[in-house]
C-alpha cells in the first residue's frame, strides 16, 4: 500500500510521542501518574485541559504546561519521524501531516510548515486568555522555571492590553477565547490538499491517536469509507481496531511499527 502511494498523509496523536519520552495521558489516572501534584490538588483531565485551571490557578497552570513546554523543547523527536521524513521525500515531497498534538515536534523533525495541520494549536504560540487583541504571538518563554513539589511556577506571562493571563494559542475544553487565526489558516491549506490529491492514490498513516479525543481518528475512518482512492494503516499499541474493508491495522509502538513498513 505504501509503496503503489502517489501520496502520503500522515496522522498523529499523542501515540507518536511516547517512543521520544513524552507522555500519552490517557485520561486522569495517566495524568495523575505523570504529575502527582496534580492528583493531591485534585485537577481532573478534563481541567487542566481546559482555561478553568489559568483562571482559577495560574500558577499551577503554567507550572504544568510550562514544564511539558521545557520538556518539549529539550526532547528531539525519535527516528521514525526521521523515517517519515524520508518517506515523504521518496513521494516528491506530496504529503501532509495532520496532527492533534501541541507540540511542535513535527517541525522539529523539518517537515514544512506549511504542510501541517496542528488541529489544537501549539504551545509554540500565545494569545490572552479572553484574545482581546485579536494577536497571536511567538512562545517568547525561554524556560518556565517549574517547582516540581507543587507543579507551581512564578514565571506567568500576563497580557499587556487587558492584564490578564497569558495563554498558549491551544484549543482548550472552554475556558478560553481561542484565536483560531493560525489553525484557519493550516486547515485551508490541508483542504486545499486533499482536493489536490483528489486522483492519486493517497495512503493514510495514523500513528498514535487513541479514542480518548478521537478527532483524527474519525476523520481517517471517515475520510477512507468515502474516497477509494483513500487508504488507512492505524498503529496503536491498544486500539488498533478499523472499521472499513482493506484498511489495516497495526498493534505496536509508533517507532518500532514505523522502522518496520517503511519500505
Ligand atoms: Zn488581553
Amino acid at each position: 500500500m505504501i509503496q503503489e502511494a502517489d501520496a502520503i498523509l500522515i496522522t498523529a496523536g499523542a501515540g507518536i510521542g511516547v517512543d521520544s519520552g513524552l507522555a500519552d495521558f490517557r485520561g486522569n489516572e495517566g495524568l495523575w501518574k505523570a504529575y502527582p501534584p496534580l492528583k493531591k490538588a485534585g485537577y481532573k483531565f478534563t481541567q487542566v485541559e481546559s482555561g478553568y485551571l489559568f483562571n482559577k490557578n495560574p500558577k499551577l497552570a503554567w507550572g504544568f504546561y510550562g514544564h511539558r513546554l521545557n520538556l518539549y523543547r529539550k526532547i528531539e523527536p525519535h527516528h521514525g519521524f526521521q523515517l517519515l521524513y524520508d518517506l515523504v521525500k521518496a513521494k516528491n515531497n506530496n504529503y501532509f501531516i495532520f496532527t492533534s498534538n501541541i507540540d511542535g515536534h513535527f517541525q522539529k523533525a523539518g517537515f514544512d510548515t506549511t504542510k501541517i495541520y496542528e488541529i489544537h494549536g501549539s504551545i509554540e504560540y500565545l494569545q490572552c486568555i479572553n484574545n482581546c487583541n485579536n494577536k497571536i504571538f511567538d512562545n517568547y518563554l525561554k524556560t518556565v522555571d517549574v517547582d516540581m513539589e507543587t507543579l507551581c511556577t512564578n514565571d506567568i506571562p500576563y497580557c499587556k492590553s487587558c492584564y490578564k493571563v497569558i495563554v498558549p494559542n491551544i484549543l482548550f475544553f472552554g475556558g478560553t477565547v481561542f484565536n483560531e487565526k493560525r489553525v484557519k489558516e493550516q486547515n485551508k491549506r490541508f483542504l486545499q490538499w486533499l482536493s489536490d490529491v483528489q486522483n492519486l492514490k493517497v495512503v493514510i498513516l495514523e500513528i498514535g491517536a487513541g479514542n480518548t479525543v478521537p478527532t483524527i481518528r474519525d476523520f481517517n475512518d471517515s475520510y477512507s469509507r468515502r474516497y477509494e482512492n483513500f487508504n488507512l494503516i492505524r498503529i496503536n499499541p491498544l486500539e488498533n481496531e478499523v472499521v472499513n474493508i482493506g484498511d489495516i491495522g497495526i498493534k505496536g509502538k509508533a517507532l518500532d511499527i514505523v522502522g518496520k513498513i517503511i519500505p
